[in-house]
C-alpha cells in the first residue's frame, strides 16, 4: 500500500486549515484505525451533521495517508490511493468513484473555513471498513485486504447480511428462519434511521447504511411487521417516540388503517414499524434498496375501489406520453432539430400499434405539437387509473457528440423496475444502440404517477449516425413495436 502523502497546498488551503475556534458544541469524537486511536491536531474537529461524521480533508491527508486533492475553483476534492480515485464536490451529494457516479448520504461541506467530507463514504471506499459507537462517540476503521467491490450499491458487506430464509406463523408467534443467528450487536454497528415515509402505498426508510429488515405478515389483527435489526432512530425530521409509537401520516388509501413506529426494543437496538390493514392477504409487497433508501412497496390486490377502465371495456389502460411538444421543444440534435418532434413521431407509431391491440386502451397525453404540463400528464393517468404509463424521450449532450445509446428510467416502484427492464431489453435487441442501462430517476412523470410508469431516452439526437438512424421511418418503426412488446410482454397479453 502505497503511503505517500501528495498535498497540493494553496494558498486556499492555508485558510482552509487555519484553526477553528472552539465551541460549546466542539464534539470529542475519536477516530480508531486498526486498534490505534488517530492522534488528530487539537485544531481539527470532526463534525456530526445529521449523525455523519464528517472529517476534514486533512485528516483523511495526514491521518488516513490518502492522497488529497482540493481545488478551490470546482470545489472538487479528489482522494486518491493506488488506481482508486474518489471524487467529491462541495455542496453536492453527487460524488465519483473512478467513473461511477454514487450518491452520497450526506453532501461534503465547507464548516467553519474547512472543508469536511463523510468519513465512511471515504474510508470504506478506501476499503476500510467503519464503525460507530453512537454512546462513546467513536469511530472505528480498520484495513480489509478487498475493498468493497459495487461502490454504487451501498457498502454492507455480506459478511455482516443476515439472510431470512421463511417466515411461518405459528402458536402466535412469527418464526423466522435465518441463516445465521442475529447476534445482539454492539453500539458499533447500530444503524440508524434519519426518516420514515409513507406515499403513494411505499415505505420509505432513509437509513444511514444497508439493513435487511425481518418483515412478518400478522392476522388479527391485519398487520406487516418490519424489524429493523440493530438499528435506532438517528437525528429524525419527524419525532421520535420515546416509549410510545409515532404514527405516519398516510393520507385516505383504501384497506390501510395506519402505519406507526417505534423503538421496539432497547440494547440492542431494534426498530419496528407497522403497517395495519384492513385486510392483508390482499397485499403484496416488494422491498428493494436504492441509494440510503429501504423501500418497502405495497400492492394492494383487491383494492375495495379497483381501477374502472375508462370504456368499461376491461381493457388494459396504456398512456404513451411523447415528452415536451408545443412551447417546449426538449433537447436539440446534432443537425439542430427539437427532440419533440421526434418523441411524438415515434409515438405516433407506438399508437398507431396498439390501436390494433383488442385488449389494450391506448392514451396519448398529446397527439399534435401541443405542449401539456407534466403536472397535467400524471394527472391524465392517475385519473385514468392507468395499467402503465411510457414518457418517450431523446437525449442530447451537444457537447459530447460521440455519447450514444438507449437507457430507461424508473422512480423506486419495484413494478416499474419490471416495466423498464422489459421495455428496455425489447428496445436495445430491436435497435442495436449501446445499452446504457435501466436507471433509478427523479422525473416526474415517472415519480407521481401511481402505476407502473417508464420513462425512455431512445438515442442520442447529438451523435450523428444516431440521429440520422432516430429520425428514420423504418428504425422509428422498430422501436415502436419494440414498445409495444415490452408493454405486452409486462401486462402478459
Ligand atoms: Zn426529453
Amino acid at each position: 500500500m502505497k503511503k505517500s502523502i501528495l498535498l497540493f497546498l494553496f494558498s486556499a488551503l492555508i485558510l482552509l486549515f487555519m484553526p477553528v475556534q472552539s465551541h460549546a458544541a466542539t464534539t470529542q469524537t475519536k477516530i480508531i484505525l486498526d486498534g490505534q486511536e488517530l492522534n488528530l491536531p487539537n485544531e481539527v474537529e470532526v463534525v456530526n451533521v445529521r449523525n455523519n461524521i464528517m472529517i476534514p480533508i486533512r485528516v483523511v491527508a495526514e491521518n488516513l495517508k490518502f492522497n488529497v486533492n482540493w481545488d478551490q475553483k470546482t470545489q472538487n476534492v479528489n482522494i486518491q490511493q493506488g488506481s482508486k480515485t474518489i471524487t467529491l464536490t462541495v455542496g453536492k451529494q453527487e460524488a465519483y468513484v473512478g467513473n461511477s457516479a454514487v450518491f452520497l448520504n450526506i453532501a461534503p461541506q465547507i464548516i467553519k473555513n474547512t472543508v469536511v467530507v463523510p468519513i465512511r463514504f471515504v474510508s470504506e471506499e478506501m476499503g476500510l471498513r467503519v464503525g460507530w459507537n453512537n454512546k462513546e462517540k467513536i469511530v472505528t476503521l480498520a484495513s480489509t485486504t478487498s475493498p468493497p467491490s459495487s461502490p454504487a450499491n451501498g457498502s454492507q458487506n455480506d459478511a455482516t447480511t443476515n439472510l431470512v430464509d421463511e417466515i411461518n406463523y405459528a402458536d402466535n408467534q412469527p418464526v423466522v428462519s435465518l441463516d445465521r443467528e442475529i447476534t445482539p450487536q454492539s453500539d458499533a454497528t447500530t444503524n440508524l434511521i434519519h426518516e420514515l415515509n409513507y406515499a403513494n402505498n411505499q415505505l420509505v426508510v432513509s437509513l444511514d447504511r444497508e439493513v435487511t429488515p425481518v418483515i412478518t405478515t400478522l392476522k388479527n389483527p391485519e398487520r406487516i411487521v418490519v424489524d429493523f435489526p440493530a438499528t435506532d432512530f438517528g437525528n429524525m425530521s419527524q419525532p421520535v417516540p420515546t416509549g410510545s409509537m409515532g404514527k405516519l401520516s398516510t393520507g385516505d388509501i383504501p384497506n390501510l388503517t395506519e402505519v406507526r413506529y417505534s423503538l421496539f426494543k432497547n440494547d440492542p437496538a431494534q426498530v419496528r414499524i407497522v403497517i395495519e390493514l384492513n385486510n392483508v392477504s390482499s397485499v403484496n409487497y416488494n422491498q428493494q434498496y436504492i441509494t440510503g433508501k429501504f423501500i418497502l412497496d405495497l400492492d394492494m390486490v383487491n383494492d375495495p375501489t379497483p381501477a374502472t377502465p375508462i370504456s368499461g371495456s376491461g381493457k388494459k389502460i396504456v398512456v404513451i406520453d411523447p415528452g415536451h411538444g408545443g412551447s417546449d421543444p426538449g433537447t436539440t440534435s446534432i443537425t439542430n432539430k427539437h427532440e419533440k418532434h421526434f418523441n411524438l413521431a415515434l409515438a405516433l407509431k407506438v399508437q398507431a400499434i396498439l390501436l390494433q391491440e383488442p385488449e389494450i386502451e391506448v392514451v396519448m397525453t398529446r397527439e399534435t405539437d401541443v405542449y401539456p404540463t407534466r403536472s397535467e400528464r400524471v394527472k391524465l393517468a392517475n385519473d385514468l387509473n392507468a395499467d402503465v404509463f411510457v414518457s418517450i424521450h431523446g437525449n442530447s449532450v451537444l457537447s459530447s457528440p460521440q455519447t450514444t445509446g438507449t437507457e430507461t428510467f424508473y422512480y423506486q416502484r419495484a413494478s416499474s423496475k419490471e416495466l423498464a427492464n422489459i421495455v428496455h431489453k425489447h428496445l436495445v435487441k430491436a435497435l442495436g444502440l449501446k445499452d446504457r442501462g435501466v436507471k433509478n430517476g427523479s422525473l416526474q412523470v415517472i415519480r407521481e404517477t401511481k402505476m407502473p410508469a417508464v420513462l425512455l431516452e431512445v438515442g442520442f439526437l447529438s451523435n450523428k449516425s444516431e440521429e440520422e438512424a432516430m429520425m428514420s421511418e423504418s428504425v422509428q418503426a422498430k422501436a415502436a413495436q419494440a414498445i409495444v412488446d415490452g408493454i405486452k410482454e409486462y401486462l402478459k397479453l
